[in-house]
Order: structure tokens, then C-alpha cells, then sequence
């Protein structure tokens, strides 16, 4: 699972720095302009982060790697990133650690994922006094987390779940577009923010659909290993 994640947070860096003026276009209708600059450099600093990280001890077990690597991904984001999602997003990556340790080492990469989003969802949610249907990054992780956990339950398999976590948030980023946002700095605006598609709900997605393509791109090389 390290390795997996190491590639996705490695990829994720190329995509946000891509999509950076795309997602600050969006702050800039309902915000302040700087969420794409915001992202960018916390997953610049992630990357630098991987880049020294020494390897793990010979002999440590994967969840245990895998949990301290989004520990360390998280505490970059809440120490190198202002702005509102530098802590969400970092607490949501501490709380996806917390649960990877929970699951073991003996979850499938998919189950560990699963409780990793929805300790993520969770954790954002409990730290932002927020929930589903206030235009914020919760309208994308929350339907991503009951897909994943459906797709899960029905024997899905990693590259499975990750995809319906990706499908399900890309419906609910579109759907924040007719929602007020009562959460966060969009709110300040009251109907104003009506008609936009929320940044946070956007950059989830992001994340989720490069998390996906990480997944689909592991489990063709580890077919083609096996072939
Ligand atoms: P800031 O709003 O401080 O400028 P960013 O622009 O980086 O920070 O991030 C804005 C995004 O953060 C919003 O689009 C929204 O998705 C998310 N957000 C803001 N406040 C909250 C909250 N209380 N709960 C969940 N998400 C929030
Ligand atoms: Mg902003």
C-alpha cells in the first residue's frame, strides 16, 4: 500500500499544479482566489516531504508504513498551507492514517482505503462544523465514501472502489453548483454563491480521480506481472 500511496500523492502533486489556476478560478467566484495556489503548495511540500523521507525500517509492516506516510502528508498540509482546507485537508489525511492502522495489516488495500475515506469525511466534517449540503468539500467526500463502502460491500477491489469514490464525487462537486454555501468564506456571499460549483468539492475530486487512475494503472501492472 506504501508504494501505492507514495504514487498517488507523487501524481496528485503534477495534477493540482495543472489544475491550480482552474480550482483558483473557481475561489475566485465564491472565495478569495487562492485555493489552487493554496493546494499547490502543500502538495509541493509533500513531495519535497517523500523526497527526504527516509525508507521505512527493514522488517516494519505495510499499514504501519503506509499509516505514518499519510500522517507525515498530513502534517505538511497543516503546517505549509493557509487557508481553510490546509487543516481540513491535513486532518483528513491524519484521520485516514489513524484508520488505516485501525484496519491492520491484514485489510485488503481496499478495505484499508475505504475506512481511510470515511475517517477522512469524517474528520473534515467534525473539524469544520460541517456536512453535506453546504457546498464544501463534503458534498464530493461524503457520497465518494457511501459509493466506496457500496462498492466495497459488493466485493469491489481496490482500482473498484477507488473508481465509485471518483464517480460519486465528481456528481456531487457538479451538484454543489445550485447550492448555497453556508460554510466557510463562500457563505459570506449568502445567494451570491448560488450558481458556482464549490473549489474544495472540486479539488476532492481531483484528488480522488488521480487516486483512481494510480489504482486502475497498479492493478494492470500487477495483471500484466502475473500474465
Ligand atoms: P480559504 O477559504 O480559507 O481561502 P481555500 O480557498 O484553500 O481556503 O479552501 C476553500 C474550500 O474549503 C471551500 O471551497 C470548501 O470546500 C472548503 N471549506 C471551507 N470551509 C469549510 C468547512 N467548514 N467545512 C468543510 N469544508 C470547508
Ligand atoms: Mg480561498
Amino acid at each position: 500500500m506504501q508504494d501505492g500511496v507514495i504514487a498517488w500523492l507523487r501524481a496528485a502533486a503534477v495534477r493540482v499544479h495543472e489544475q491550480a489556476p482552474a480550482l483558483t478560478a473557481l475561489d475566485q467566484a465564491i472565495g478569495d482566489g487562492d485555493h489552487g495556489i493554496n493546494l499547490d503548495r502543500g502538495f509541493t511540500a509533500i513531495v519535497a516531504m517523500l523526497d527526504e523521507r527516509p525508507a521505512p525500517e527493514d522488517g516494519t509492516a505495510d499499514a504501519t508504513a503506509t499509516a505514518d506516510l499519510l500522517r507525515q502528508a498530513g502534517k505538511t498540509l497543516i503546517s505549509k498551507v493557509g487557508g481553510a482546507s490546509g487543516p481540513l485537508y491535513g486532518t483528513a489525511f491524519l484521520r485516514g492514517a489513524g484508520a488505516v492502522t485501525g484496519a491492520g495489516d491484514d485489510a485488503s488495500p481496499a478495505a484499508a482505503f475505504v475506512a481511510a475515506l470515511e475517517a477522512a469525511a469524517g474528520g473534515i466534517s467534525a473539524l469544520g462544523k460541517s456536512t453535506e449540503g453546504e457546498k464544501t468539500m463534503l458534498d464530493a467526500l461524503f457520497p465518494a465514501s457511501r459509493a466506496a463502502r457500496a462498492a466495497l460491500d459488493g466485493g469491489g477491489d481496490l482500482a473498484a472502489v477507488t473508481a465509485a469514490a471518483r464517480d460519486a464525487a465528481a456528481e456531487g462537486a457538479a451538484a454543489t453548483i445550485p447550492l448555497l454555501a453556508t460554510k466557510g468564506r463562500a457563505s459570506y456571499l449568502g445567494e451570491r454563491s448560488i450558481g458556482h460549483q464549490d473549489p474544495g468539492a472540486t479539488s476532492a475530486t481531483l484528488l480522488l480521480t488521480v487516486l483512481a487512475e494510480t489504482a486502475a494503472a497498479g492493478a494492470a501492472g500487477s495483471s500484466a506481472a502475473t500474465a
